[in-house]
């Protein structure tokens, strides 16, 4: 594959991983025991019956943001990694070269077009 994509690519997937991790570190508080486990913090609006609801409301939003915001990290960190060991663009069911345009619109993908709508045939 095109180095000078690669390239591309891997800038963007940094930007969007600094973006992120900022984004977790807004809402979230760092597990006491693990460094790297992060949880969504209960918010503490005051003890009135309305600010209780929106309390609960607005952890349970976090608790579902953080989950999206995790695996996306997950996904971009993996990306990172197969571009680090130079399997960036292989698909990891066929092991055939995915295509470019696909790459360009989903860079973290890492099956192809085809083992895609297989594997989505099969569920
Ligand atoms: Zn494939």
């Amino acid at each position: 594959m095109n180095k000078k994509i690669i390239d591309q690519i891997k800038k963007e997937l940094l930007v969007r991983k600094k973006q992120i991790t900022k984004d977790l570190q807004s809402f979230t508080k760092q597990d006491i025991h693990e460094k790297d486990v992060r949880h969504a913090k209960f918010p503490d609006y005051g003890d009135a019956y309305d600010e209780s609801v929106q309390e609960v409301d607005d952890y349970t939003t976090g608790l579902a943001t953080e989950e999206v915001l995790e695996e996306t990290l997950r996904d971009i960190n993996n990306t990172l990694d197969r571009i680090a060991n130079d399997t960036y663009g292989i698909c990891k069911y066929c092991k055939q070269p995915i295509d470019e345009k696909r790459l360009l619109a989903r860079p973290v993908a890492n099956t192809c077009i085809a083992c895609k709508l297989k594997m989505q045939k099969m569920v």
